[in-house]
């Protein structure tokens, strides 16, 4: 397929007709420059323009002057000369000699750029491994080996059926949606699904939503997979990204598994994707370009016309809904094979029977009694630190952050007051600063405190805390759960992290310590995010030999959604949930654009947002506007954030956008825009 050169012909024409009108200014050496479309970084809309003596294909790095720097950039075509022909800077140094970026990847960044109003640029560059954007030369490909061992069980039926309709479908495009419950071997589809492609000469790209949660997942795959593969994410050393990319690129790599930033990964063979979990929050790119990766990775295959197939026990209400209307085609998995055994939900009320640090009287039998069973508890709690408030008892003064209207969390080793919303650390005081008392008490419960809590109630068992902060070294989750995956007794503590996917064949019991936190978000997604997480939290349990229980400690026990939640049965809960987002015209009934703009003044960001909202308004479309308003957090990091949500179709808001924009990256003052085409979080 010839590379993309968009505007050679229309470029040549208008270079000649300019001449002879004006018929001077052209110098010869000007006359013999081929015109390049350059993407370079930076919040630029389109490519630059620079000029060469010989022809550069679309794909290949060059090296380029910006303004008083040298960058790398990235090649698409020849374009245009521009009007200022004398002008144009050249290009200092061609990178490669073939290209490493392929066409369909322009095509898809295309679609994005267009869909998204996001520069072209961001939206290519970022797919990029940092060495190859700092200019380091493509890197031999190192793909892994895969152990070819046999499928240690039958399929069950519904997989076998799963697995035939999508192979029937190979060669055009499709969307799949595999709804399976938690523990239904979604996994052990995909393997299947790729050693067919696989024996096709073709690649697959599997995308999963953060790698270092998946590191079981990809084992489980790499036994199986007769041919090679590759992992890539962003925790990865620059030169293995490098080196994923190179064999995606060349072809060595049959499959290439990644978080959301392997979308743009060139793969020339591509016959399939398989996108896991696909209702994950991580699958939106919030920084830089703004977009989604599951909905980009269904563009991808719709433009190679192979199909894709997206996995959850829990789709996102979007996903469900298109698999209802049947322009998805929905795959069910229902059952759990083998010895794994169903799960059941019991409500505890923590008004009668209270917490005695995080966990109630009822929790603490259950653990005790799971434990001396020679099985695994896993508490469940999704706010990590000691304490998310620190208190003077004397007057009732409690820290705020400096820069945001949050309250940091209190951690201790080291002892801080740590703002999770723009990462300001201090030292907490010892002194109230208000009333100097001395008796500053933590209330509250984050991971760090509840596992302490644990060690001393359960001292002859292992109490492994896995969030953020533990497991920030390379291979620290892996290391950590070893122990549990080794199948030991011992009690599991952790943030969503331990949501995600993991297998433990002895977990028996799952605690969820604070269900309240949950319920009380102010998105209208809250719910819908909730249940999903709760489902697959519980979806832990369960899933061998054992019996799961799942406890969820709660305040509100006779909330309806709990009831629904419990039941298991999460197409009535999305119905519930769609039956509202159609009452209130919310997605997936209508579409969302959301402007955000943030600067120093609160004044200045709403007067800007106004400005904003007037100019959409007077297209006189059928577009909601709602706002301007300050954002839910309207402080953070040491500014002011307001936003301005449109309501509408997609053409409608694409066209709005248009006429108005460009919003992303715009300036006005001090204040700056960003535009969030299908904002995922209304923050
Ligand atoms: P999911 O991804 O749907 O949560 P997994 O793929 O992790 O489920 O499968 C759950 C467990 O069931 C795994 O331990 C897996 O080895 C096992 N399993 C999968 N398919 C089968 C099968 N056909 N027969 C027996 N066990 C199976
Ligand atoms: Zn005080
Ligand atoms: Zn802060």
């Amino acid at each position: 397929m010839p590379l993309p050169r968009p505007h050679y012909a229309s470029g040549t024409a208008s270079f000649f007709g300019r001449r002879s009108l004006t018929e001077t200014e052209v110098s010869p050496e000007a006359m013999s420059r081929i015109f390049l479309k350059i993407l370079v970084p930076g919040p630029f809309a389109d490519g630059l323009t620079y000029h060469a003596t010989d022809t550069i294909d679309a794909g290949i790095r060059v090296r380029v002057p910006l303004g008083t720097r040298e960058v790398i950039g990235l090649c698409c075509g020849h374009t245009a000369p521009p009007d200022n022909i004398e002008t144009t800077k050249p290009i200092i140094e061609v990178l490669d000699t073939q290209p490493i970026i392929d066409p369909a990847l322009f095509q898809l960044a295309e679609f994005a750029a267009d869909y998204y109003l996001a520069p072209l640029g961001d939206l290519l560059l970022q797919g990029i491994p940092t060495a190859l954007r700092k200019g380091k030369p493509l890197p031999a490909p190192k793909p892994e080996q895969g152990q070819s061992v046999a499928r240690p069980y039958p399929l069950t039926d519904e997989q076998t059926d799963a697995i035939d309709r999508v192979q029937s479908g190979f060669d055009q495009f499709n969307v799949f949606l595999l709804q399976g419950v938690t523990g239904s071997g979604k996994t052990q589809v995909f393997s299947e699904l790729i050693s067919r492609t696989l024996a096709r000469n073709q690649q697959v790209l599997l995308l999963v939503p953060e790698i270092g949660l998946t590191g079981q997942m990809v084992d489980r795959i790499q036994a199986q997979l007769t041919g090679t593969l590759n992992v890539s994410h962003s925790g990865l050393a620059d030169g293995a990204r490098a080196r994923a990319y190179a064999g995606a690129l060349s072809g060595d790599t049959d499959v290439l598994i990644g978080t959301r930033s392997v979308l743009f990964t060139p793969l020339p063979n591509l016959g399939l994707i398989l996108v896991d979990e696909e209702h994950d929050s991580a699958y939106k790119n919030q920084d830089g370009a703004r977009f989604s990766a599951r909905d980009l990775a269904i563009v991808r295959a719709k433009q190679a016309d192979i199909p894709i197939l997206l996995s959850s026990a829990t789709p996102a209400l979007e996903t469900w809904h298109q698999a209802n209307l049947g322009r998805y085609t929905r795959l069910r998995l229902t059952q759990r094979p083998g010895a794994a055994r169903q799960v059941s939900f019991r409500l505890i009320d923590a008004r009668r029977d209270q917490p005695v640090h995080g966990l109630t009287q009822a929790a603490r039998m259950r653990i005790e009694r799971t434990l001396t069973n020679g099985q695994q508890a896993l508490v469940f709690l999704n706010r990590r630190g000691y304490a998310p408030v620190l208190l003077c008892t004397d007057c009732g003064w409690t820290p705020g952050c400096r820069h945001c209207d949050a309250r940091p969390t209190l951690h201790r080793a080291p002892d801080l007051l740590w703002c999770h919303h723009c990462d300001h650390k201090q030292r907490p005081p010892t002194v109230c600063p208000d009333c100097g008392g001395l008796q500053l008490l933590p209330v509250g419960q984050g991971t760090e405190r509840l596992s302490e809590a644990l060690e001393h109630q359960f001292p002859d068992w292992p109490v492994i805390r896995i969030d953020r902060d533990t497991t920030t070294r390379r291979r620290a989750f892996e290391t950590l759960l070893e122990p549990v995956i080794a199948g030991d007794p011992c009690i599991l503590i952790g943030t969503q992290m331990l949501a995600k996917g993991h297998d433990f064949k002895q977990l028996a019991t799952v605690i969820v310590a604070d269900a309240d936190q949950g319920l009380l978000g102010a998105d209208f997604r809250a719910v819908e995010h909730f249940a999903q997480l709760l489902t697959q939290v519980a979806g832990r349990a369960g899933r061998h030999q054992t019996d799961g229980e799942v406890l969820i400690q709660t305040h509100r026990p006779d909330s309806e959604w709990f009831a629904r939640i419990m039941s298991a049965d999460y197409d009535a809960l999305a119905e519930h949930i769609y039956a509202e987002r159609k009452q209130y015209q919310w997605p997936p009934e209508t579409h969302l654009a959301l402007i955000t703009a943030r600067g120093p003044h609160s004044d200045s960001v709403l007067q800007a947002l106004g400005v904003a909202a007037q100019h959409i308004r007077q297209l006189q479309s059928p577009i909601r506007i709602l706002g301007p308003a300050p954002a839910p957090m309207e402080r953070r990091n040491r500014q002011f954030h307001g936003q301005l949500l449109l309501v509408g179709t997609r053409t409608v808001l694409n066209w709005a956008l248009k006429e108005t924009g460009p919003w992303a990256y715009r300036r006005r003052g001090q204040v700056m825009f960003q535009l969030d085409v299908d904002p995922w979080d209304l923050w």
